[in-house]
């Protein structure tokens, strides 16, 4: 069995499913409780399924009752509670059609949705509203952003984007938009604006339920954001994924760095790529100076071995706060082939 204690004595707050518990969640907080600062729980999973009682998302019954008694207990212990959704990143949702992120040739993903759906960000707001009626401290938030540079050449997409670019959606291919400077800055900067509508529905849904709950501290939500050398690094990621970390700052002032979400290894430290992994991190200092959170995450830690090496590099990168799970998201190999496949 794992030796949980070891992790949370590393103050790691690891993200649990509650089927990685393997026991109660009275057993299992009154075992560890005295180890930990904060502690994470899935809310809203990749496959679209709540494991609470929500009214408006589809619900995974078997765990209502776990999530409940976790969440009490979280917060009778006073230990900081962390709660996860994924976002675009929505099994359930993504089966309709008229939701479903699309390449630029038509082949839509069924895993994802497209990011530019004002319907879709009030469903978000509506379960921020619901995680944020239990006493928790923050929603760490999954699929913030776009799959990748490519994305979204849907219906609605290409309608809204075309015009800008003097082209009919019909025709708007993504070449059309790369072979020039000027269309190619306005599909990065029209795809933040939506990134940002869309975390900006979340944070007010927070506002609302923290006036009704009476909260004092304010409910925190962080965007999950993705870093990898494949693509660029930090800055290359507000043009893969539609990330402008100064506007998510002032939207949400939290983020959680996913760091290298496709590759099992991180760069070794003294290598080339580890350098400019390190420089590539230093923006999250401006963030802080701002008055930003910044954390570090990552999927699938489960030696103190990989959490040292993150906690390293994190030391490096003056970040000091560090979330992971210790599986991989159910869906992670469609997610990643979509992430680095070609189209
Ligand atoms: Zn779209």
């Amino acid at each position: 069995m794992t030796n949980w204690r070891e992790f949370f004595m590393k103050k790691l707050n690891i993200l649990f499913k509650p089927e990685d518990v393997e026991m109660g969640a009275k057993e299992f907080l009154s075992t560890y409780a005295s180890y930990c600062t904060e502690i994470g729980l899935v809310g809203k999973r990749p496959n679209g399924y709540t494991i609470y009682p929500s009214r408006t998302a589809p619900v995974e019954d078997t765990f209502t009752g776990f999530f409940e008694e976790w969440i009490n207990l979280t917060d009778a212990l006073d230990i900081k509670t962390v709660v996860s959704m994924d976002f675009y990143t929505d099994g359930w949702f993504a089966k309709d059609p008229k939701y479903q992120t699309m390449t630029p040739k038509g082949k839509t993903m069924a895993h994802q949705i497209c990011p530019n759906r004002e319907e879709y960000w009030q469903y978000g707001a509506e379960i921020v509203k619901e995680l944020g009626s239990y006493p928790i401290d923050e929603i760490l938030v999954f699929g913030s952003g776009f799959i990748r540079e490519k994305f979204c050449f849907c219906e609605r997409c290409r309608n809204e984007f075309a015009p800008l670019v003097g082209q009919e959606p019909d025709r708007l291919t993504f070449e059309y938009i790369i072979e020039n400077d000027d269309y190619r800055k306005k599909w990065h900067e029209w795809r933040q604006d939506k990134v940002i509508s869309g975390l900006g529905y979340l944070k007010e849904a927070a506002q609302d339920v923290d006036a009704q709950m009476g909260r004092e501290e304010p409910l925190r939500i962080t965007a999950e954001v993705l870093l990898d050398a494949e693509t660029g690094f930090s800055e290359g990621a507000k043009a893969e994924y539609g990330y402008d970390y100064q506007r998510i700052n002032q939207t949400t002032g939290s983020i959680a760095i996913n760091l290298y979400p496709w590759s099992p290894l991180l760069p070794s430290k003294g290598s080339k790529e580890y350098n400019e992994l390190i420089e590539s991190l230093y923006f999250t200092n401006e963030f802080k100076r701002r008055g930003g959170s910044v954390s570090l995450f990552r999927w699938g830690i489960s030696t103190i071995d990989q959490f040292d090496e993150l906690a390293a590099l994190g030391k490096e990168a003056g970040v000091t706060r560090f979330i992971s799970t210790f599986s991989y998201p159910t869906d992670y190999s469609i997610r990643r082939e979509a992430a680095i496949g070609n189209y």
